[in-house]
């Protein structure tokens, strides 16, 4: 597998092409970003234990029947994706109400949501990523009914998988943002599952264990990533 050219940067993730046009690798940065990417800090390990974070939960997700991008590890902060036209929606479900679902209806942060919800965000930093709806999704063209329709039953199938995984390992796993992409013709989750786009709570103590920490400056960032892998089953070396 021949790395080629730099894609694109992200804010935590560069992509780069190969010699296989099917084929790009995700690498992934220590670079740490929150605020649509106002506070920025390297956090050291951080590709690495996020890589292998991803990798763990793609291929439990995979072994699920989920269909996904991520096709294999190619290092510590590498690892081989399947090329997607990214839909630039995040689907996001939630177990228990934290962050923008509390600012926005006031419901008390920790309340268990029952039935899980589901909401559609519009990728876009300018804008700090806003709450849209299908409606307006095809309407603007950023999917077709049936690709959300598909991203939706796909989003809780993993809710429903990976609540199992986190339970049994003493973690609640609060909420998550997926990101789908269409690979010919085909779509498939993409992009990262890792405690960057995910809110993971002790289940004892309900400890954040995840990116709020960063938000919040809370210290032991990555500290705190590595107890979640490791009580999952993730290995790290
Ligand atoms: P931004 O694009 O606003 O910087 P981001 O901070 O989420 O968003 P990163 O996570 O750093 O970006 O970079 C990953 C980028 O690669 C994202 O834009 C994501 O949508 C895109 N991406 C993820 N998986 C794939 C894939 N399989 N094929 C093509 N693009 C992908």
């Amino acid at each position: 597998m021949e790395k080629r050219d730099e894609l694109y940067a992200g804010k935590a993730k560069s992509i780069f092409a190969t010699d296989d046009p099917d084929l790009l690798i995700m690498h992934f940065r220590d670079d740490t970003s929150a605020f649509d990417g106002e506070k920025l800090e390297q956090l050291e390990r951080k590709g690495l234990v996020n890589n292998k974070f991803n990798a763990f939960i793609m291929s439990r997700l995979r072994d699920a029947g989920v269909p996904v991008h991520f096709e294999r590890l190619l290092g510590d902060q590498e690892s081989l994706v399947k090329r997607l036209d990214m839909i630039p929606v995040e689907c996001v479900v939630r177990n228990f109400a934290a962050g923008g679902l509390v600012r926005r209806l006031g419901v008390e942060e920790g309340r268990e949501l029952s039935p899980a919800t589901y909401e559609l965000f519009l990728k876009n930093d300018a804008l700090h990523d806003p709450l849209i709806n299908e409606s307006v999704s095809i309407t603007l063209g950023y999917a077709t009914e049936q690709q959300l329709e598909e991203a939706k039953a796909l989003s809780f199938k993993v809710n429903e998988v990976l609540t199992a995984i986190f339970r049994d390992a003493g973690i609640l796993l609060v909420d998550y943002k997926l990101e789908f992409g269409v690979h010919n013709g085909q779509l498939m989750l993409g992009d990262e599952f890792s405690p960057d786009g995910a809110r993971l709570w002790d289940a004892e103590t309900r400890e954040k264990l995840d990116k709020d920490r960063f938000r919040k400056g809370l210290g032991g960032v990555i500290e705190a990533y590595e107890e979640v892998g490791r009580r999952i089953g993730v290995t790290f070396d």
